[in-house]
Formats: C-alpha cells, structure tokens, sequence
C-alpha cells in the first residue's frame, strides 16, 4: 500500500520548475550558467505597486479577504477588461486565486468527473495536462504543426470532440511557441465550438500585452461573444506587471462557474494574499507606462534572439508572435554525436548536452508536447543572450 492517493498517479512535476530548481542547484554549486529557462519578466515589480503594496501593509489591509478577492479588486478587473479587451464582465462575474494558474486548477477541479476530456493543443504549455489528470478528467492532445503556425486548426478541432470534451484550453498568445490567434482564427475556430454547445472554452491570455511586429492580441472572447455563457477567461498580473511572487491571477465567466470556483478557494485558501491584491489594484488603475516599455524590451530581445539562433547549425528558428520565449527546432541536431561519443537521440539528450557542454539550460520541447524542438526565454539581458548563443554555436561545432 502506499501513502499517495491514486489520482496523483499519472501526474508529475512541472517541467518549467523543475528546470528553474535545477540551474538554481548547479549555480549554487559553484556552476556558471546561462539561463534560457526562465519564465518571468527578469526586471522588479514597477516601484509604484511595490509602494503601493506597502502602503496597503501599513494601513492594515492584512487580514483575510472576501474569498474570490476584494470588492476593489474585482472592480479593477471589471474595468480593465472592459477598457483593454472591450468585454463587459462584472465584479460578481470574477474569481481572483493565487495565480492565474490556481484558478485554471480549480476552474477543473470544480468541472471535470472521471474521464471527462479536456483538449489541450499542443504545443501547450506544460501544466494543463495534468492538472487536468489529477482532476480524472483525461486530457486530449491535438497536435499543431510548424507550417499552421503552431495553431489550434478547425478541422483538428472537430476532429476532437466528442461526447465526453468538457474544456478547449486555448493559450494566446502562446506558451511555449508565441503563437498569436488572429481574429479570423478564432472566429472559425467559433463556427466548430457553435456546433457543439456542450463544449467550454477556457482562453488563458496571460501573455497578452507581450506581442510583436504586426500581431495584436484578440481575447477569443471579444471575437466570439455568443459563447459568452460557457467562456472562462484567464488572465493575471503576474507577466505583464513582473508580478510573479505577488500571486494574483484572476477567472471571468459565467456566475455559477464563477460561484462554484470560489467555494473551492473558500474551502483551500480562503483568499489570495491581501497585499497582493491591494498591490494588484494599484497595477491595473495606474500608470501603464511599464507594460509598453518592457514589451518593447522583449520585443528587441526576441530580434536578437532570432537572428543569432539562425546562425546556429542545427538551429531553425521562426520569430514567435507574442509571449517570451522561441521555440526553435532542433531536429539537425538528431543523430550527432558528442565529443563522449553518444548520440543525440532527442530534444531531452539535446538540452542534456547543452547543459553541460555549453552551461546552457534549455527546456525540451517533448514537456511541451512538440518533441525535437527546445523552449528558450529571451526574458533576459541581452549581454546574456549573446554569451548564451556563442556557447551554443561553440557546442553544436564540438559535434560530429
Ligand atoms: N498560463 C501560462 C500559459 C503560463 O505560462 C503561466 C506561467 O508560466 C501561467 C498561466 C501562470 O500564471 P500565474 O503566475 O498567474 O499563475
């Protein structure tokens, strides 16, 4: 017998974390190594949330709050989403959790029985699957392809849904590829969802405000307002306020979903920090200046990012849409051998190679359910992304 219930059977870490424990581990043993794993916004929260957090401190806002977060918050929410995405939600229409990963977590945990089919378009990012198997619910992987974009296709979407599908999960713009869902995209996307009124859709936007070139950001549901009543959309201030540690993320939909989701918190974590959500308030009332500026800071490092890796052999490398990372494909790399004599078998003995090699870490594209491609965040310097590719244009010359 064993201690553990059956249901984590089948679940395990989180790639990304794990990643992140791992580079931390090698540099606390003395190790150098450039970073291309992380998955935060690298600069500190603006200086005037962080005031304002404290200030919330001080004035003794720290005592437990309304379960699905202060009237003031969802009031925040309610409005930024009226004026940046143009959808009229109300207060009582919102959930705040402790990240925009907690009520994706409980949005399934209140939702999903045994067996119930949640699909997940791959790539994806890398908790959706199994949050959804500890929940019982069985996730259905669509898989995309390089030439569609990386994009969820009507056709594939159809082709998935059955009796069972409970949830489309779309992520845009998109963890780990930057795909960006223009709005005809998700309009035909739309017509399938329209044919079968059983199926929910949750819209996890949380990268928005960090898309490139000609790509603009469309929340699906501001191109799909007839699915109002079974859309779930998600969104945070943890990327586009470099908020991460705060842990605010938020759920808006429709109120029995809504109510559902809040008795879980109520039950779990009764409510998101109070601080948080007081600094939360002050993030999405005031300036805006920073969103725009750190965007443009990705934006230039995306460029740099893209034209180094393009010189890399092996490397073929497409300049993502939105988000903070690229997603490369390494499939000339599959079959060299390293200088120890072992052959490169895949994306995992890839980044293996790479982190030791080249003190590069990486994360295999087969987490993110694309195997023979790598994720790298250009959620750091420049100087680093610099040192980081000649590393690696140095390591794939070293194979034969
Ligand atoms: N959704 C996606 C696609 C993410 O990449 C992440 C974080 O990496 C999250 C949600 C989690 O955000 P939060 O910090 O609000 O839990």
């Amino acid at each position: 017998s064993t201690l553990l219930a059956q249901r984590l059977f089948g679940v395990k870490p989180s790639p990304s974390m794990a990643a992140k424990t791992r580079v931390d581990a090698m540099r606390a043993a003395g190790r150098r190594i450039v970073d291309f794993t992380i998955g935060e916004p690298d600069f500190p929260t603006p200086r005037h949330i962080v005031d304002g957090g404290v200030a919330a401190l001080l004035a003794g806002q720290t005592r437990y709050t309304a379960s699905n977060g202060t009237p003031a918050l969802r009031q925040a929410i309610a409005d930024k989403l009226q004026r940046e995405n143009a959808l009229p939600f109300k207060p009582e229409n919102i959930a705040v959790g402790n990240g925009a990963k907690h009520i994706i977590y409980n949005a399934f945990a209140a939702t999903l029985n045994a067996g119930d089919e949640v699909i997940v378009p791959a790539p994806y990012w890398v908790s959706y699957p199994d949050m959804v198997a500890l929940h019982g619910g069985t996730p259905v992987v669509v898989p995309s392809s390089q030439r569609d974009g990386f994009k969820l296709t009507p056709a594939a979407l159809g082709a998935a849904i059955t009796p069972r599908t409970r949830w489309l999960v779309l992520n845009t713009p998109n963890n780990p590829t930057g795909a960006v869902y223009t709005r005809d995209e998700l309009a035909a996307l739309g017509e399938v969802l329209k044919r079968h009124p059983h199926v929910w859709l949750i819209t996890d936007e949380i990268y928005e405000h960090f898309v490139y070139g000609d790509a603009v950001h469309v929340s699906p549901l501001s191109a799909l307002p007839e699915l109002a009543e079974r859309t779930l959309l998600i969104n945070g201030v943890s990327k586009a306020y470099a908020m991460t540690g705060w842990r605010i993320g938020y759920g808006a939909g429709p109120v029995p979903l809504i109510k559902a989701i809040t008795m879980l918190l109520s039950q779990s974590t009764s409510c998101p920090s109070s601080m948080g959500q007081a600094a939360a308030v002050i993030a999405l009332e005031g300036p805006q200046e920073s969103v725009g500026a750190a965007a443009a800071l990705f934006g230039s490092r995306r460029d740099r990012m893209v034209q180094l890796l393009r010189e890399v052999p092996g490397f073929e490398c497409a300049p993502p849409d939105g988000a903070f990372y690229v997603f490369p494909s390494v499939a000339g790399l599959i079959g060299r051998i390293t200088p120890e004599g072992s052959a490169l078998s895949s994306d995992v003995d890839v980044v293996h190679y790479l982190l030791e090699h080249a003190s590069v870490a990486t994360i295999d594209g087969t987490s993110y359910g694309m195997p023979n491609h790598l994720r790298m965040s250009f959620a750091t310097g420049i100087d680093v992304i610099e040192q980081g590719c000649s590393f690696l244009q140095d390591a794939v010359r070293d194979l034969s």
